[in-house]
């Protein structure tokens, strides 16, 4: 049984018969896993406050050859989150992010990019305590990591740049944008200021966009992540489960 060392950040983790967990964690060399961490709900367990969600942590684990579930040995905190949860709107964006990883990438592919990518929007509620514009951030750049973002800058139907001046519209499977010529009833408006949002958040990074508050409205951003978690949910064929949390709250 080959051990193995890895910066890793949990997504979620379940009880597992008397006093274990399950995990699921976001290895950054070898992608998103699951493993047994042995007594780690006993009072006095060694792995502490390290496998709480979102935590950032180095972790070291044995596969086994025939089984699925990795067994966790150690673990050790590189930055932790779990004061960030006492606020319920970050509480909420976190959720998110740990759902959506867990649900769109796949068992055991590393990606750095989101890797990076979840690191970052954490780090970024975690600092400012407004988690409009990093779950946002978050969840735009899923999409295009992905590969499912619909240009921004062309209408879907007939080629023709989107005036970046107009509203453009979106169609019920959230899978393209049209222009004001193409536009059907019954399709969702995407303002000048969402996709003005979209586009900067293409172009520059968060903490910059951070820094120019007056970049992108808090309004933008929700509409935006709302727009991007359409995308998502349609793409994991599921409704995610901490979103109600997110519009029962608004
Ligand atoms: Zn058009």
């Amino acid at each position: 049984m080959p051990l193995h060392e890895s910066e890793a950040i949990v997504l979620q983790r379940f009880a597992l018969g008397e006093s274990d967990r399950l995990v699921s964690f976001f290895s950054r060399t070898m992608g998103k896993m699951r493993g047994v961490a042995a007594g780690a709900r006993k009072p006095k367990s060694r792995f502490g406050a390290t496998l709480e969600r979102l935590s950032y942590i180095r972790i070291w684990f044995f596969e086994r050859e025939t089984r699925e579930l990795v067994r966790i040995s150690q673990c050790e905190v590189i930055e932790s989150f779990l004061d960030v949860f006492r606020d319920y709107p970050s509480s909420v964006a976190l959720a998110l992010f740990s759902e959506i990883t867990e649900m769109v990438l796949p068992d055991r592919e590393p990606s750095d990019a989101n890797f990076r990518l979840l690191l970052l929007a954490a780090q970024a509620v975690k600092r400012t305590g407004k988690p409009d514009l990093p779950l946002a951030y978050f969840a735009l750049w899923t999409v295009k990591l992905g590969g499912w973002l619909p240009s921004l800058t062309r209408c879907a139907r007939c080629g023709d740049a989107l005036d970046p001046n107009a509203a453009g519209y979106l169609g019920p499977s959230a899978s393209a944008v049209v222009c004001g010529k193409c536009r059907k009833p019954g399709m969702r408006i995407l303002s000048p200021a969402v996709l003005g949002a979209a586009r900067k958040m293409l172009q520059e990074r968060l903490d910059r966009l951070i820094e120019k508050s007056e970049a992108i409205s808090p309004r933008a951003a929700r509409e935006l992540a709302d727009f991007m978690l359409d995308v998502i949910e349609r793409q994991i064929d599921r409704k995610l489960k901490s979103r109600e949390l997110l519009e029962s709250h608004v």
